[in-house]
């Protein structure tokens, strides 16, 4: 069996200054009023305004070099910035697919035109992305994706439908997997294609899936004959398995799947501070030390991402565990704070207990489900 590598990183103490200044600027955000703290903020709460004061400050794109509109800061420099986001509830969804996976996937495989037109506005905080990878009857066999791309003059015509796609309401792009030949039962993986997709253009239908509350944050987008031309093919034609799999790291080991959770827990610290039962102590212990465990998972994954390796294993196991750890967040929460979750509610904690719950289902299914996971890890120890 081989063990995975979950090596202990330090942040290097650098990275202070940065994490100074991004509390600064949240905590002036915050006294401006420009937003409230929420739960799953990085699905759920989009702001331009937003997003594109993150880019005047250098806090996009840090993973994409000068000329692309980037700092060349880092992966773990991003790490401290997200975690602050995160963990402050801003409202950062709407940048949050470009900036993590659809920008580092241009970077890795696509043309330079490709990147001269999309990386800048990412870094920006102006240009957002979606993930067009699932389809009502391709989830976690990804492999039987049936949107389907023709040859056409000068590119390709693609037809299908994606479908629990975040954010393609506003987003301006797509990277969809499309199946670009024919199924080929003995190698299933062959044939798929990514493709950049502007969701400007004629043939594209948003239609949104509304959670049972009422709240929308995903869509089915259906495609119908879209033209694509052939600059905007990610990476090599029939290679899609592979690069598609490569983001999945990016996808699955980031703070975002720990910390959506953390504002209800930063707000009922606040009420349970001056409560006289002591025995929420050990309750909120238990949790900080899980987080902080899992934190040192992500950091470690992080640094390998940085350095160009791909630590599959390594970020399934993140995800398997932070997002079990989001739910117990909440059910504990639930138990040791006596409010009526209300989303309404005028009292943060209220409120933020009642999102927690409404998302909490969806935290162990998005970017591969907790079964799938297990069964990247167990392939990878070699015990399966
Ligand atoms: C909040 C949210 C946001 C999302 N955003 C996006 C997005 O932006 N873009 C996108 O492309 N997709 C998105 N998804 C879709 C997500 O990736 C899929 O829901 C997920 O991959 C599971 O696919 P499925 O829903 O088709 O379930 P299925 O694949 O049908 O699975 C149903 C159940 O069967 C289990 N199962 C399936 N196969 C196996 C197996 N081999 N072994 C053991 N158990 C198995 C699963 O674990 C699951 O419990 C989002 C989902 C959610 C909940």
């Amino acid at each position: 069996m081989t063990l995975p590598d979950i090596g202990a990183v330090q942040l290097p103490q650098a990275l202070d200054v940065i994490r100074a200044e991004v509390r600064e600027f949240l905590q002036a955000e915050r006294t401006a009023g420009r937003f409230v703290p929420h739960c799953d903020a990085w699905l759920s709460a989009a702001d331009p305004a937003f997003s594109r004061r993150l880019g005047e400050q250098g806090w996009l794109g840090m993973t994409f070099p000068p000329e692309y509109g980037g700092t060349g800061a880092g992966a773990l420099a991003r790490f401290v910035v997200t975690e602050e986001l995160l963990a402050a509830g801003a409202p950062v969804a709407g940048h949050w697919i470009a900036d993590r996976q659809s920008g580092p996937s241009i970077l890795r495989f696509g043309t330079e035109e490709q990147k001269q037109s999309y990386l800048p506005g990412i870094a920006r905080g102006e240009t957002w992305f979606a993930i067009g990878m699932s389809e009502p009857d391709s989830g976690s066999d990804l492999a039987s994706v049936r949107t389907r791309a023709t040859r056409a003059e000068g590119g390709w015509r693609v037809s299908g439908t994606k479908v629990w796609t975040s954010g393609a309401h506003h987003a301006h792009a797509m990277i969809a997997l499309v199946r670009t030949d024919a199924l080929d039962p003995t190698r299933r993986h062959a044939g798929l294609s990514q493709f950049i997709i502007d969701l400007d253009v004629p043939g594209i239908q948003i239609t949104p899936i509304r959670l049972l509350s009422g709240a929308h944050h995903f869509n089915e987008v259906v495609l119908d004959d879209v033209f694509v031309p052939d600059g905007r093919v990610l990476g090599e034609i029939g290679d899609g398995w592979r690069q598609v799999t490569s983001e999945l790291a990016w996808e699955r080991s980031g703070p975002e799947r720990f910390l959506s959770t953390y504002p209800l827990l930063a707000a009922a610290v606040d009420r349970l501070a001056n409560a006289a039962d002591s025995s929420a102590s050990a309750s909120v212990g238990t949790l900080v030390a899980r987080i902080w465990t899992l934190r040192q998972m992500s950091i470690s994954v992080a640094s390998r991402l940085d350095a160009g390796q791909s630590p599959d294993i390594e970020a399934a196991l993140v995800k398997d565990l932070g997002t079990l750890f989001e739910g117990t967040l909440t059910d504990a929460v639930r138990m040791l704070v006596r409010t009526e979750p209300d989303t309404e509610s005028t009292d943060g904690l209220t409120r933020l207990l009642a999102e927690s719950i409404l998302q909490m289902p969806g935290f162990t299914l998005r970017g591969g489900t907790n079964e799938i996971l297990r069964g990247v890890v167990a392939r990878g120890l070699g015990v399966r």
